[in-house]
């Protein structure tokens, strides 16, 4: 069950000059400016068996409210279903109405988990 007590709207948080080059358990950084978002922030899918990966893998889905748009990847999991935190191919990028429909069903994508 979603707190939205938890969450800030990020305009009232200021851009963090902490960079990662890729995502992991902890931060992952927007593809497309840089920004970077505590795994929190991340919209994480059910694991689910992948044939091609011969292994339980992960949709994760980022909104950048900078960018104003949702990144799409994929990553394997642990035995745990923890993701590993290395993206499994390139990633996807949602736009226009696909962007406001995902934060429609998510809203806690467009805020950050206070600490
Ligand atoms: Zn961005």
């Amino acid at each position: 069950m979603l707190n939205a007590k938890r969450f800030a709207p990020l305009p009232t948080v200021a851009l963090g000059d902490c960079r990662q080059q890729r995502p992991t358990s902890r931060r992952c950084e927007c593809g497309g400016c840089g920004k970077t978002f505590l795994a929190t922030a991340i919209i994480d899918a059910m694991p689910a068996f992948d044939d091609r990966a011969g292994g339980y893998t992960i949709l994760r889905h980022l909104h950048c409210d900078f960018c104003n748009h949702v990144e799409v990847w994929t990553e394997g999991v642990d035995l745990d279903g923890r993701p590993s935190g290395v993206p499994l191919g390139p990633r996807g990028r949602l736009t226009g109405t696909l962007v406001e429909k995902f934060l429609a069903r998510y809203p806690e994508a467009a805020g950050v988990e206070m600490c």
